[in-house]
């Protein structure tokens, strides 16, 4: 017998991430589509997590995380933000910012509710609404005319917020763009969600990688916003580490109450040599976190440099480890055919920023990854290169 399956995610296929990892390794080219290090985690954070896989700490950790893993949190807020964190009541470990955006968006978002989102919006956020029943407003992010910058326009986002709207969710340091968020931007949001009831998602899984001296303004610095706020983060960009897949929450108490209602029925929790290990790690080398800017600075560099060799239109990203480039004075090809052609033809792999859009307004730019060592950025220009490309 076959069972009618009505999908509840029809639109939703394979994400961009899988389908230009697989096509990059199908054709044996360098990958730079997919976010991930081609380099390891510190040595002195690896040998933590071995330590604990083989002194005991391999049964369930406690629901919200390991408390030395909360504790090292708390203190690194105090210092990089100026709030208090209770450990207890407003930390949660989850399974990477995927699950933590995951479970804030089940914990609040209601069927009918209504969730606004910035576009270009990370792919996992839209489905996770849906599932909830919630409806996804996309807000498309404006671009510089001499730039070609991504900024917030705060007009299109206040008229996107009616009383429907129960969440926003923002991602700043923003992936794809590099876009950054000032002070005065914060108090922006704050006074368009002031008169309005809805809670706010941060994604702030590049809280660390910023560049040319400018400093990450969180959500938990700002008084007015933190109270309806979510704030994920993951050590997947901060440690190089990707596949651990170690992510956190930091919300008021009745806010994380709720998360966890959710995170406890999603994984319970996360493994536990991990979170020893992170935590050691965090306390022994508490400044490590802020040294990770300078180094993706240099790559971003780097790469930089060697575009400037190329016909691409670039301006240096202003963070995260994302470059764009716009390749429109060499083709009128969509972003995803030519994503796809130089995977296959020149052997490179990036990604098309119109997946991140419910409406392609982007053009032709495309995001490629510099978390890879000076040689293979080296090659992958070099393959840029090849007849009949440039
Ligand atoms: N949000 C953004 C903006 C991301 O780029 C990523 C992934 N790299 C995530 C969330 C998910 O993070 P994690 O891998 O920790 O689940
Ligand atoms: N966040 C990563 C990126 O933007 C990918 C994460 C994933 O593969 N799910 O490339």
């Amino acid at each position: 017998m076959r069972l009618p399956l009505d999908s509840k995610l029809p639109a939703v296929g394979t994400t961009i991430f899988t389908v230009m990892s697989q096509l990059a390794n199908d054709c044996d080219a360098i990958n730079l589509s997919q976010g991930f290090p081609s380099f390891d985690p510190p040595e002195a954070l690896t040998d933590r997590i071995s330590y604990h896989l083989k002194h005991g700490a391999n049964q369930y950790a406690p629901m919200p995380g390991v408390p030395a893993l909360r504790s090292a949190l708390a203190s690194k807020t105090l210092v990089e933000h100026g709030r208090a964190i209770d450990a207890d009541a407003e930390i949660t470990i989850c399974s990477g910012a995927t699950e933590g955006i995951f479970a804030a968006i089940q914990a609040i978002v209601r069927r009918g509710d209504e969730v606004v989102v910035l576009d270009p919006a990370y792919d996992s956020y839209e489905p996770s609404v849906t599932l909830a029943g919630g409806i996804t407003r996309h807000v498309p992010l404006a671009i510089r005319l001499e730039s070609g910058e991504f900024e917030v326009d705060w007009q299109r986002l206040q008229d996107a917020i009616n009383c429907k709207t129960r969440l926003v969710i923002v991602n700043f340091p923003h992936n794809p763009t590099g876009a950054i968020l000032s002070r005065a931007d914060l108090d922006r949001l704050a006074a368009i969600l002031d008169s309005s009831s809805a809670y706010l998602v941060s994604d702030e899984v590049y809280e660390h990688i910023i560049f040319d001296g400018q400093t990450h303004c969180s959500v938990l610095q700002h008084d007015a916003l933190w109270p309806r706020s979510f704030v994920i983060s993951s050590f997947g960009k901060t440690c190089h580490a990707t596949g651990w897949k170690i992510g956190y929450c930091i919300a008021p108490p009745p806010l994380t109450v709720e998360f966890r209602k959710v995170h406890q029925f999603t994984t319970f929790a996360v493994s536990t040599p991990m979170q020893h290990g992170i935590a050691d790690f965090l306390v022994a080398q508490p400044n490590f976190p802020r040294q990770v800017a300078a180094f993706y600075q240099q790559k971003r560099d780097h790469f930089c440099k060697l575009l400037q060799s190329t016909r691409f239109r670039f301006t240096p990203a202003r963070s995260t480890f994302f470059q764009l480039i716009d390749y429109g004075d060499l083709t009128t090809a969509t972003d995803t055919e030519v994503a796809m052609q130089w995977t296959r033809d020149l052997r490179v792999a990036s990604i098309p920023l119109s997946v991140f859009c419910e409406q392609a307004f982007t053009g032709t730019r495309l995001r490629f990854c510099f978390a890879k060592d000076d040689a293979t950025l080296t090659e992958a220009v070099a393959r840029l290169h090849q007849p009949g490309s440039l």
